[in-house]
């Protein structure tokens, strides 16, 4: 996996991006966790949009994490035009792995995300967490409030590419590794990727591609049909299928259409 500077966490583990989207789906499916009655041990750092509860974490680092979360908001709102929505957003930074582990009922290192609480759950020290899973659990939040966490239909690689656009170093790499991937016919038909809503079913360097693959096509459309027309796009998801949403806004009457002109996109960038 990618090497990265990490300037706040001590990594004293290597977490894979797509282990992160797993837990995501997970709490998309509606399990949560029992984080709320262990809230009066914690305590707390906040400011007007977030609160950051914590065991042991120094305040440096907190202070830190406030910081970049209001920065990444920021940022989301103005490449995505995706707005932070009514609630505060908690962020739960536990002692160690352990206590997440327990306190979560999760079974992997890494983070989870209650997209309907608002609620983002890790531990100190986790690797990553500042630089890719912040900003990628934030943009899940702000994308659900904006659709509709009710709304269905939403295909999978929208949701998780939207995300995965916030990790700068992705973006700058998809091109390469979906080049590579093409060569070796590993890549997915939009019609396959399409299909995949259980990212569990695949091998690992499958879901990996997914992510990559997905990162490409939200950025395609951005950057082809700027970020106006994506947000009535994700607005016309509110109250739409996904096809038709995709037909009414950017004129794709298939997703074959919409695979071609992406595949020349990529070929002239
Ligand atoms: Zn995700």
């Amino acid at each position: 996996m990618r090497k990265k500077n990490r300037r706040n966490f001590i990594p004293i583990l290597e977490i894979s991006l797509f282990k992160f989207c797993l837990i995501i789906l997970c709490i998309i499916s509606g399990i949560n966790s029992q984080a709320y009655s262990y809230t009066a041990r914690f305590r707390q750092v906040k400011d007007k949009r977030f609160i950051i509860y914590y065991e042991d974490a120094p305040y440096t680092i907190l202070k830190n994490i406030l910081l970049k979360a209001n920065y990444y908001a920021d940022r989301i709102k103005k490449d995505l035009g995706l707005p932070f929505g009514k609630d505060k957003i908690e962020i739960y930074i536990y002692r160690d792995l352990k206590r997440y582990l327990s306190l979560t009922n999760q079974t992997s290192p890494g983070a989870v995300t209650s997209l309907k609480e608002r609620k983002i759950q890790t531990y100190f020290g986790v690797g990553e967490f500042l630089d890719i899973v912040l900003p990628h659990e934030l943009t899940h939040i702000f994308f659900r409030e904006f659709v509709g966490l009710e709304t269905k239909g939403i295909p999978l690689w929208l949701e998780e590419g939207i995300a995965c656009l916030q990790d700068k170093q992705r973006r700058l790499s998809y091109r390469t590794i979906l080049r590579t991937a093409a060569g070796d016919n590993k890549i997915f038909s939009l019609e396959e990727l399409a299909g995949i809503s259980d990212l569990s079913q695949l091998e690992e360097d499958r879901q990996e591609i997914f992510y990559t693959q997905s990162t490409g096509l939200i950025d395609y459309l951005i950057n082809k049909f700027g970020k106006d027309r994506f947000l009535k796009f994700l607005q016309a998801l509110r109250d739409n299928e996904f096809s038709l949403a995709l037909e009414s806004t950017y004129g794709f009457k298939k997703i074959e259409e919409l695979k071609e002109e992406w595949q020349r996109f990529l070929r002239i960038r």
